[in-house]
């Protein structure tokens, strides 16, 4: 008998693809690790999505997508979602709508000499780089062929964020991209974020932070919290998976950020695909008739 309960709807693991100096904590870093975790992160994770059978969305780097073509080739045949994490993780903040275009643009060229086709419809910004100050970005999106966008973090943290988003599944308005209009050609699809509106509360519980530094109990009741209202979608990184690579030397807080509890990431990882019902983005779109 399965332990799992049963959730009305399923839920998305997804994962960007970059390598320890893309994220903007670690480019502080005095010394870079010498090693890419891309290879050994990506495989370990498909290799825990193939052991549980699940599918996933991969938000990839052109620069990742140059430097390892077999990789991006075996997400595909295994049945997984490529998207776009853009080329370098520059965030969209310093591009303009024609440098944005550019960088979408190669990124599709790449994808096209790897596979052959292009697949992507799929976009999340770097750093969660679009917000009220850059909704230009959305239009960019649309008319480079993007179905949805994961890229508006619907409160606001240190880094990042447009409070008053909704924490659902919505279509940006292009007057305010933080109201849902129902006639919307993009989707917007935010990482996790669970509403306790009885205390008057929002705990971002998407990001592999969050899954390192609460206790599982705790994650996993904000995790089946929305899910029993509406899907969500985690993100993860190849260095959350790779606890015994080398670390970038950084002061005590982005430390903390960065590797708290980096070694129990795949038992929870384990845990929750035994818990929930997985699959791509892009799926749960589809069957929420979205797409
Ligand atoms: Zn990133």
């Amino acid at each position: 008998m399965s332990r799992r309960p049963e959730f009305p709807h399923l839920a998305s693991f997804s994962f960007d693809i970059e390598d320890w100096h893309h994220s903007e904590i670690n480019k502080v870093g005095s010394e870079r690790p010498s090693e890419s975790i891309v290879r050994q992160g990506t495989t370990a994770i498909l290799e825990l999505l193939s052991k549980h059978g699940w599918r996933s969305t991969f938000f990839v780097l052109g620069d990742i997508v140059r430097e390892h073509p077999d990789l991006i080739r075996r997400m595909i045949s295994e049945g997984h979602e490529l998207a776009c994490h853009g080329m370098s993780h520059r965030p969209v903040w310093q591009a303009t709508p024609e440098t944005f275009t550019q960088e979408l643009r190669e990124f599709r060229k790449l994808v096209r000499d790897v596979l052959g086709h292009d697949p992507v419809v799929g976009f999340r910004a770097p750093t969660f780089s679009i917000d009220r100050s850059n909704p230009w970005a959305l239009d960019v999106l649309r008319a480079e062929g993007f179905l949805y966008d994961s890229s508006i973090f619907p409160m606001k943290v240190k880094m990042y964020g447009t409070p008053g988003a909704p924490v659902g599944i919505y279509k940006p308005s292009r007057e305010n991209l933080a109201e849902h209009d129902p006639s919307g050609d993009l989707i917007e699809f935010p990482v996790a974020i669970a509403e306790i509106h009885r205390l008057g509360i929002k705990i971002p519980v998407g990001g592999g932070f969050y899954l390192r530094a609460l206790p599982l109990a705790f994650f996993r009741a904000g995790l089946d919290h929305i899910l029993k209202r509406r899907p969500f979608a985690l993100y993860l990184h190849p260095r959350e998976v790779t606890p015994e690579a080398s670390r970038t030397p950084l002061d005590p807080v982005d430390g903390f950020i960065t590797y708290v509890n980096l070694h129990t990431v795949v038992a929870k990882m384990e845990h929750l695909f035994e818990r929930y019902r997985w699959t791509t983005m892009h799926d749960i779109l589809v069957r929420e008739g979205m797409i």
